[in-house]
């Protein structure tokens, strides 16, 4: 079954300086939506946040803008006013974790159960899980840029490609797919409630965010979204079963992260068959390898633009940052 009113427009993303963050939004209000079970999605935020809430209290997957925390705290209470425990980050970009430090202290640690033992403050606030490389990411200066304030970074990491939590009777996947739109990215499955949290490895609002600098890659990107496609297990006729929360734009099921695959695989295949022919970065962009996808996803103003999608999977393909 299709969620009602999911239709939210797409977010005008604009560049922060550095490439911290691959989306700001505009529109200054937060909205809740129910999923499935006891999962919820915040949407407005910056990035879409996830909230899986029960007896034991709130787990959110990323935590928007800075400048959006209140508000987000402020939804969250609408869903649940139990101690907010966990917050997991999809990956670095500011628009998904500009909230942790306001977040985390507005929550409390358990200490016992399965993740305590590598909490190192346990004392303060909730625990923000994340793989290594989104900790590397937010603590490393970038350029002149100074790293992001202490108090939202990672205080439990993981270097494996996988870690899993069990969090108001639910056991909880973190699947870490290197070098997709990072080489941080997590997908976030909550296997009793069937919800899958994608990050940016999928949106519905723009062709494949691929941060080259960052250690995305096109390939990385092709697999992540396999990945998710392998965990959906679909209803009937590709609807229905298990949820999918995009980074960024409306609630999706089987049917969209699978278009979303196909397309990126073929105009991969395409644009790798024009470096194939000798073409340069510039007589690929000319040529249009997306022309007939660029109704859904194409952009010619914004962050993310066709041209830098372009410019990005050719990069990728030959090896270059
Ligand atoms: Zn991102
Ligand atoms: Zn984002």
């Amino acid at each position: 079954m299709r969620h009602p009113n999911m239709l939210i427009r797409t977010l005008p993303i604009l560049l922060a300086a550095a490439g911290l963050t691959c989306a700001q939004n505009q529109d200054s209000e937060v909205h809740v939506w129910p999923v499935q079970g006891d999962i919820y999605m915040i949407v407005g935020a910056g990035g879409n946040i996830t909230v899986q809430a029960g007896k034991d209290g709130v787990l959110v997957v990323d935590t928007g803008l800075a400048n959006m925390s209140d508000k987000v705290l402020a939804a969250i209470k609408t869903i649940s006013t139990g101690p907010i425990r966990y917050i997991i980050n999809t990956h670095y970009h500011a628009d998904h974790t500009g909230g942790n430090a306001k977040i985390r202290a507005a929550g409390s640690t358990i200490t016992g159960g399965n993740v305590a033992g590598d909490i190192k403050d346990a004392a303060e606030g909730a625990a923000v899980i994340a793989h290594n490389n989104v900790l590397n990411r937010l603590s490393a200066p970038t350029g002149t840029d100074a790293p992001s304030p202490e108090g939202g970074w990672p205080t439990s990491t993981f270097l494996s490609d996988q870690k899993k939590l069990y969090f108001n009777g639910e056991g909880i996947d973190i699947l870490h797919q290197p070098a997709a739109h990072t080489d941080g990215d997590s997908i976030v499955f909550f296997r009793r409630d069937d919800v899958i949290s994608t990050g940016d490895i999928f949106t519905t609002t723009a062709y494949p965010i691929i941060d080259l600098a960052a250690g995305g890659s096109i390939q990385g990107t092709i697999d992540a979204l396999q990945k998710i496609v392998d965990m959906i297990i679909p209803i009937y006729g590709q609807e229905g079963g298990t949820m999918v929360i995009p980074g960024h734009g409306r609630l999706c099921d089987f049917g969209d992260v699978l278009n979303f695959r196909e397309m990126t695989i073929i105009i991969r295949d395409r644009i790798q068959d024009m470096i194939k022919k000798g073409m340069t970065l510039e007589q690929v962009k000319a040529a249009r390898p997306t022309q007939d996808y660029d109704p859904l996803y194409g952009s010619t103003t914004g962050f993310w633009t066709t041209d830098k999608f372009v410019e990005a999977v050719y990069k990728s393909l030959k090896g270059e940052k």
